[in-house]
């Protein structure tokens, strides 16, 4: 190896990150620990306080994973065995996971070609599907894949008149917005993940739930205790243990106070890249009504170059990471669940094309050039 060639650029710079906390997050896990009230300590609550108020949802549940945020919100709605829940195939395993751990049946659509999104256009089909498999369709779990919310107006409007409850998974997008509206007022029940690798993550595992419902926030507080009733040994319900931990909602209260200055340089090296990419590449589609957060910068390249354009990429020192592999319904795991029509093209289309590169809030204009130099000589 060359001594001379600079360092591999990370692909999220959380240490930059926390440089620019300048010691306040640090401060804050002290604080935890000076305290001592690991669960559900003071901070849990004023974290949830602070998180309602960015977004506008009436209530934010902080919970431990947003996986578990799926599985509280899934639970609260009562799903089990013989409902169906419609979901994208293309997307993180949690998003159809839970459906299938308590019992339900996931029903697979296709996302759309221009946002990688559920097709509002498909859920007729998926919803004829469940019922002709005897399956009560209950709710329909809608993605916002990287960072772009789904066309929420379509897919709210089909699942009211259906009686259908719409749960937006939000773990890529908090801190987006679609037409005037931030995530979190989307669908009557959202649920992120503060992961550390997501826009908006904590140092270890964390999540939460959105909702202006009073009832299903109190039945949510309920289910990540255990199915506490009035106290800690009333048990009124099957729950789990799945509550934020003190210690993540503290790094998280100071994560947020930055968070809207991240999403703005978020924006920015976005738009840098397909500036300077967009001639070169298929760079993300961007839409006048939605505001992304850039979970990743994601581009497609034709089938049979993607894998020797990332190796030309990693031996220049910039990784890149492929979202995703195989699509839900392809895996072992889930290709037994019912899929709409004859096969989700888009979803294995995108499987083969999609190359994301490195995005964070801390990107340097030095970074952004080396890593579109790279790029540009590797299609070359
Ligand atoms: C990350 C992610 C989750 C799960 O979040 P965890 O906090 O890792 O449990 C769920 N859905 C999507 C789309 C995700 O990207």
């Amino acid at each position: 190896m060359n001594a001379q060639a600079p360092a591999p650029l990370p692909f999220v710079d959380l240490a930059a990150q926390r440089r620019r906390l300048g010691g306040r997050a640090d401060a804050a896990v002290s604080r935890v620990l000076e305290h001592g009230q690991y669960i559900l300590g003071p901070e849990v609550r004023a974290f949830e306080a602070a998180l309602a108020a960015h977004c506008g949802a009436k209530h934010a549940v902080g919970v431990a994973s947003g996986a578990d945020a799926l599985l509280i919100a899934l639970l609260a709605a009562g799903v089990g065995p013989g409902d169906a829940v419609i979901c994208p195939s293309f997307t993180f395993c949690a998003t159809a996971e839970m459906a299938a751990l308590l019992g339900a049946t996931p029903v697979f659509v296709d996302v759309r070609e221009d946002d990688f999104n559920l097709d509002p256009a498909q859920l007729p089909a998926a919803l004829a599907l469940a019922r002709s498999q005897g399956l009560q369709p209950k709710a329909i779990v809608a993605v916002d894949l990287f960072g772009l919310a789904a066309d929420y107006d379509a897919i709210d409007a089909f699942a009211e008149a259906e009686g259908l409850l719409v749960i937006a998974d939000a773990a890529q997008s908090y801190g987006a917005d679609f037409r005037g509206r931030k995530v979190g007022r989307l669908a009557p029940v959202t649920t992120t993940s503060f992961f550390p690798a997501k826009p908006l993550g904590c140092w270890g595992d964390g999540g939460a739930i959105l909702t202006d419902d009073d009832a299903y926030a109190e039945l949510a507080r309920s289910l990540r205790a255990h199915g506490a009733g009035s106290d800690r040994y009333d048990n009124v319900r099957i729950g789990i243990t799945g509550r934020l931990d003190t210690i993540q909602a503290a790094i998280l209260i100071e994560k947020l106070a930055i968070f809207d200055e991240e999403i703005v340089a978020r924006r920015a090296a976005a738009a840098a890249y397909s500036a300077a990419l967009a001639d070169a590449a298929a760079v993300p589609a961007t839409f006048a009504d939605r505001g992304s957060v850039w979970a990743q910068y994601t581009l497609r390249l034709p089938k049979g170059r993607r894998a020797a354009v990332a190796e030309r990429l990693k031996a220049a020192g910039v990784p890149t990471a492929i979202y995703y592999p195989i699509p839900l319904h392809r895996q072992v795991a889930y290709r037994g669940y019912p899929v709409v029509g004859n096969g989700l093209p888009v979803s294995d289309r995108l499987a083969d094309e999609v190359l994301s590169l490195p995005m964070h809030a801390y990107l340097s204009g030095e970074a952004i050039a080396r890593v579109v130099g790279a790029l540009r000589a590797a299609l070359a």
